[in-house]
């Protein structure tokens, strides 16, 4: 009876470890996976914000200020791309968010674009967030943050106002120092 009971405890027991070796293992892979999952999702927003500041570098030779903007489809399809044209268009709206929205839009033959998410080499502001939220966009990728203008967390954030009916998740500081560069260039150039 006493050896039954003792081998019934020491099988217990090892079940009991085996359990504890199966949890922490699934736990670390977990944590591989997740791991493996941000590296990758941070490697494609720096490789989204390159294209859209290859966009800015357009605008840039145009005189306009350089910000470019990406759209992207929920299978990493590029959408569309867009640089500012506000004064080439004689457009005040023409910032480079609401043409690639629009021309995203008009691709997929959708007036919404949920799913997608729009690379921006500057911090939106009040009007292209807007354009944003009637779009439906999933989520705001930008590099440089616009103390002055910046509607998505810096002057204001129309991002999470609650009494809105879209919230868009935002990441910001992508690329940071080389979106602001290519402004800096620009607005040291036009003053000097
Ligand atoms: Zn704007």
């Amino acid at each position: 009876m006493d050896t039954n009971h003792t081998l019934t405890g020491i099988a217990r027991r090892i079940n009991s470890r085996k359990r504890t070796f199966l949890y922490t293992k699934t736990v670390l892979l977990a944590i591989g996976m997740l791991r493996r999952q941000i590296e990758s999702s941070l490697q494609r927003d720096d490789f989204f914000m390159g294209l859209a500041i290859e966009e800015a570098e357009k605008g840039y030779r145009l005189a306009e200020v350089p910000v470019g903007a990406v759209v992207v489809g929920a299978d990493g399809q590029i959408l569309s791309r867009a640089h500012n044209k506000p004064i080439t268009s004689n457009d005040p709206t023409a910032h480079a968010e609401i043409l690639a929205i629009r021309s995203a839009a008009t691709g997929t033959g959708n007036y919404r674009l949920p799913e997608t998410v729009l690379y921006v080499t500057l911090e939106p502001c009040s009007m292209c967030v807007g354009a944003m939220i009637h779009a439906r966009l999933r989520r705001l990728v930008f590099g440089a943050r616009d103390p002055r203008s910046g509607a998505a967390g810096s002057l204001l954030d129309l991002t999470r106002v609650s009494c809105l009916n879209h919230r868009i998740d935002v990441t910001g500081g992508v690329l940071a120092e080389s979106c602001a560069e290519i402004l800096r260039r620009f607005f040291r150039e036009r003053r000097g």
